[in-house]
């Protein structure tokens, strides 16, 4: 459903910008050889927390935050984690047990509200109490470790969708000093059908589910870094958008592997956002979540067919549909 959702979003991206605000943006890109890419997380503890679940589910929230922080270890790339209180929560003790680590070394925690609402569907106030209550648990562990807490992230992506909220939200004092942007990587649509692959025990199409996913994830960082060559005329440092789930743990080395066989450096996301290209806030509203590369596109008023970019295989998708033929 996401899927669809952003590409919707695209199709609207292809009206002109307003060419005297696309006239007054500098060029962004002072070292154009340098590949780099922040890697991040969303939905910490575990993606799946406070939705329906099984009584497993404790321990799949451990072993997948072991996985994931195990996988980032071996290769010293840093992370951050983004927390939803409400998932915080629905694991009782267990929770915050397993931020701890996140707020450790070179990985981070985050704060991507209490409830993960639709900022699309809240005004300005109940979107300024989400921020608030959602560093109910992390904002405590980050000061007593002596650190700060520095990134919000919209969920959804979605930055505003009219000129007043995305105003409000830009101005917001309540919101952590920075929030994250610039997402160019997000694979939705493998994480449900991974799931139904494990709960139904099929190791085989776990397998081929994990190896479609590595697939698509090498085309969507070819095309986000051609993309926004195109756009930019230099790759800035790119941003990954990862769940918390199993499929992300089962193969983060994996996704790593990608980016260092295509000699990516990996920065924390204060480093990737210090460049220019993320300094500026979004200059338009939408009621969608689109990627960096096409809000680029739109303010520099160029035309970017985003039909080109590739879906998901049909067949993950329609392995989650219960009224599909297997
Ligand atoms: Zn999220």
């Amino acid at each position: 459903m996401r899927t669809r959702l952003v590409m919707a979003g695209l199709v609207l991206l292809l009206t002109p910008a307003d060419p005297a605000r696309s006239q007054a943006i500098e060029p962004v890109c002072p070292s154009p050889h340098d590949r780099t890419v922040a890697i991040t997380f969303d939905d910490l503890p575990y993606t799946r927390a406070g939705d329906a679940g099984g009584q497993e589910l404790a321990a799949v929230a451990r072993a997948t935050n072991e996985a994931i922080l195990a996988g980032l270890a071996v290769r010293n790339v840093p992370a951050i984690g983004f927390v939803v209180e409400r998932r915080v929560q629905a694991l009782g003790e267990i929770g915050q047990t397993l931020l701890e680590p996140w707020n450790t070394g070179q990985f981070e925690l985050g704060n991507h509200s209490a409830n993960h609402p639709d900022s699309n569907t809240l005004d300005v106030d109940a979107f300024r109490r989400e921020v608030i209550d959602g560093e109910a648990t992390i904002r405590p562990m980050v000061e007593k470790a002596g650190r700060t807490l520095r990134f919000f992230r919209f969920p959804y992506n979605h930055l505003g969708d009219t000129d007043q909220r995305r105003e409000a939200f830009e101005r917001g004092t309540w919101r952590t000093r920075l929030s994250s942007r610039g997402i160019h990587h997000r694979y939705v649509g493998f994480d449900a059908a991974y799931e139904r692959a494990l709960a139904r025990s099929d190791t085989a199409m776990v397998r081929r589910i994990e190896d479609a996913y590595i697939d698509y994830s090498r085309v969507e960082i070819a095309y986000y870094a051609d993309l926004n060559r195109k756009v930019l005329g230099c790759e800035p440092p790119g941003i990954l958008l990862l769940h918390a789930n199993r499929i992300n743990a089962a193969t983060i080395d994996r996704i790593l592997g990608l980016f260092r066989s295509t000699s990516y450096r990996f920065v924390s996301l204060e480093e990737a956002q210090a460049h220019p290209a993320y300094r500026q806030p979004p200059r338009f509203a939408t009621k969608f979540g689109p990627m960096w590369g096409y809000r680029w596109a739109r303010e520099r008023d160029l035309k970017v067919d985003g039909s080109k970019e590739e879906e998901p295989p049909a067949w993950v998708t329609q392995y989650t549909d219960p009224d599909a033929p297997l």
